[in-house]
């Protein structure tokens, strides 16, 4: 893996990205803004699933009038997702946005963009140029200018993204933007698509940038619950210990060896694991919970996993570093396991 590249430290609102900062996951709310009841309560799910930056749409006056009392519930910090009218940028910005996300491209007029700028600058709030469309001659080269703007205005607290939905495009664009820029790169993959595809797509994507040291802050987007863009991005950073999501869970596919229901068995603790991730986060490396078909991979094949269970018939062998604990029956291996993972809290 590449040594992670040193990016300029940009403060968003109680966080920051760059300079050698954690690799901050990100996601949007789904909800339509003007409903502030049904956004808290999204904000809270994705808080609770430990997003660090949350966006929002802001489409129109009516949600951009929202923000101050949206950001009065929440903790991360909050960002305003706008398109075409600058105004709205410059109400998110009296309302206490932490960041805004405009494509200068299509605010209207050189004007209009600087009002933002200056605002932004008052309000010592940085700004992400998101731009997701075109080749990738065009999206670089639009970058390339519209930073060169901002900094004629003397604003540096600039934060780039080029999320096309073409893996290769995207990947492609963040490198040519890199060799030359030092600020921040928001990663993703734009209308990457439902659960399973979209999450192949970012993995590929951002999993590449990553791995090659370039990114200070991610967002999978995926036609699904935002909640469940936070676990895969949080997985995408775990699979390259870039950050810790608690717990790594290692299961083996099943195959005619099997003489136990694994499939159900795993997404059973997956379920009840689900909530107690959190307990694990402050630790340097997640717990690895191994949970295997039979005696062939584990407990010898996964012993580099701190706890887990292997299959014989209709038993199961627990065990905790290799080392073997006790025999336990398949309806008893999802407590017995959560048992044993408490103990690493
Ligand atoms: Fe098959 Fe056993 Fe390997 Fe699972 S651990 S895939 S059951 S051989």
């Amino acid at each position: 893996m590449f040594t992670h590249k040193t990016t300029r430290e940009i403060k968003i609102g109680n966080t920051k990205i760059g300079a050698g900062s954690p690799i901050l996951v990100q996601s949007m709310t789904k909800t339509l803004t003007t409903d502030v009841k049904a956004t808290i309560k999204q904000i809270k799910e994705l808080e609770n699933a430990g997003c660090e930056i949350i966006r929002v749409s802001v489409p129109d006056i009516e949600s951009a009038k929202m923000i101050g009392k949206i950001k009065k519930e929440m903790t991360v910090p909050l960002v305003a997702d706008i398109h075409f009218d600058h105004k709205l940028a410059l109400e998110s910005i009296n309302q206490g946005i932490d960041k805004i996300r405009i494509n200068p491209g299509n605010i209207g007029s050189k004007e209009k963009v600087k009002e933002i700028v200056e605002k932004a600058k008052q309000a010592k709030i940085p700004i992400r140029i998101g731009l997701n469309s075109g080749s990738c001659e065009n999206l670089v080269e639009t970058c390339f200018n519209f930073v060169e703007m901002f900094e004629d205005w003397n604003f540096f607290d600039i934060v780039i993204s080029l999320k096309a939905s073409d893996v290769l495009t995207t990947i492609t664009a963040y490198h040519r933007v890199a060799e030359k820029l030092n600020y921040p790169l928001h990663l993703g993959i734009t209308e990457a698509g439902p659960l399973l595809t979209g999450t192949i797509k970012s993995t590929i994507g951002i999993g590449v940038l990553l791995y090659e040291g370039l990114g200070d802050t991610i967002r999978v987007s995926l036609t699904t619950s935002p909640v469940e863009e936070v676990k895969v991005a949080y997985l995408i950073l775990q699979s390259l210990n870039l950050r810790n999501y608690g717990i790594d869970l290692i299961t083996c596919p099943t195959c005619g060896r099997c003489k136990i229901n694994i499939q159900k068995i795993v997404s059973e603790f997956e379920k009840k694991v689900e909530p107690l991730r959190k307990k694990f986060l402050n630790r340097a490396t997640p717990v690895k919970v191994a949970i295997m078909g039979c005696e062939v991979n584990g407990p010898g094949e996964a012993k580099h996993a701190d706890i887990g269970i292997a299959g014989g018939r209709n038993i199961g062998l627990l065990f905790k570093k290799g080392k073997p604990l006790k025999k336990v029956k398949p309806e008893n291996w999802t407590e017995e396991l959560i048992q044993l993972l408490l103990d690493f809290s």
